[in-house]
């Protein structure tokens, strides 16, 4: 299997500009390396951050080029394994994150993450692996890996895990995917404007499921299927993905649209999946056990 080191090749944006720098086949497995959000330059709190190059926030390792990808098609994603490594970085800064006006310095905390703990001051917290940035180029010009989109980019949804699938919308050919960003950490919101940030590398299988046109990428897991939506309010996200979602139950079911949407106020959740990049970003989640009742899986 192909492993993908990250100084391969790294990208701040997505853009079907990019070249790629592999070239995986459809139904391809691969590892990829990937450096943290600060691109690897934060190893202990003592260092000063005026020395930081802050034009190197959120690399991504790639774009990966599939093959047969094409506009009107899903990229289909697979997360067989994350690994992460020992050193695990968070910060709070001023206009930063949710509390960033009560901020008055930027801070920096470093702490080990080792046998699935996190070492957090004198606390262990659970190591609970996600993927922050993951996700295509658009159709044309660039997005920055800071945002998030109907691309993906930076969603830092931690339902991004081991065992999960996305799909997200190809725009252009070969789809151009690219991920960085892991945390070892992250509660819903990321209110802070970081996850226990951290280096790592991820084994993901790619595919490609022609003619499934989305709007906005979907996950699901072993319980759940949830439909993705960023926007500029937290509102606006919210409205976008249950919109979303119970057209789609409605599409795949003989449920008539308002029974349905009754049915994702019944069973349904809609999460915050973060409220601190330029875009927010919201799930809406619906138990894969009633999608069994309906016998659907809500994909073609
Ligand atoms: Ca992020
Ligand atoms: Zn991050």
């Amino acid at each position: 299997m192909k492993i993908l080191q990250k100084t391969e090749g790294k990208i701040y944006s997505f853009s079907p500009e990019h070249d790629p720098i592999y070239r995986a086949k459809d139904g391809e497995s691969l590892t990829i390396e990937t450096f943290d959000c600060f691109t690897d330059q934060i190893k202990s709190e003592k260092q000063p951050l005026a020395d930081l190059d802050w034009d190197k926030i959120n690399p991504a390792t790639g774009p990966i080029y599939v093959e047969g990808a094409e506009p009107g098609d899903a990229l289909k994603v697979t997360i067989l394994a994350i690994e992460t490594d020992v050193l695990g970085v968070m910060m709070v800064g001023p206009g930063l994150g949710t509390l960033g006006e009560q901020v008055e310095d930027m801070k920096v905390k470093v702490m080990h993450v080792r046998h699935g703990r996190v070492l957090f001051n004198q606390l262990s917290l659970p190591v609970r692996k996600m993927i922050g940035v993951i996700g295509v180029a658009p159709a044309a010009g660039e997005v920055n890996c800071g945002t998030p989109g109907p691309h993906g980019g930076n969603m830092d949804n931690k339902m991004v895990a081991e065992g999960a699938t996305l799909y997200f919308p190809v725009q252009t050919p070969g789809a151009l995917f690219a991920l960085g960003d892991l945390h070892a950490a992250m509660g819903d919101g990321e209110v802070s404007v970081s996850g226990v940030e951290v280096a790592g590398s991820v084994t993901v299988k790619l595919e490609v499921i022609k003619g499934m046109r989305l709007e906005q990428p979907i996950l699901e897991n072993g319980r759940y299927f949830t439909q993705i939506a960023s926007a500029e309010t937290l509102d606006e996200a919210a409205k976008i993905a249950t919109d979303l979602l119970v057209n789609r139950i409605a599409t795949y079911t003989n449920l008539k649209f308002e029974d349905a949407l009754m049915l994702m106020s019944a069973v349904g959740n809609v999460e915050i999946c973060q409220m601190v990049d330029p875009l927010m970003t919201v799930r809406a989640v619906f138990p894969k056990s009633i999608l069994d009742q309906l016998e659907t899986t809500l994909l073609p």
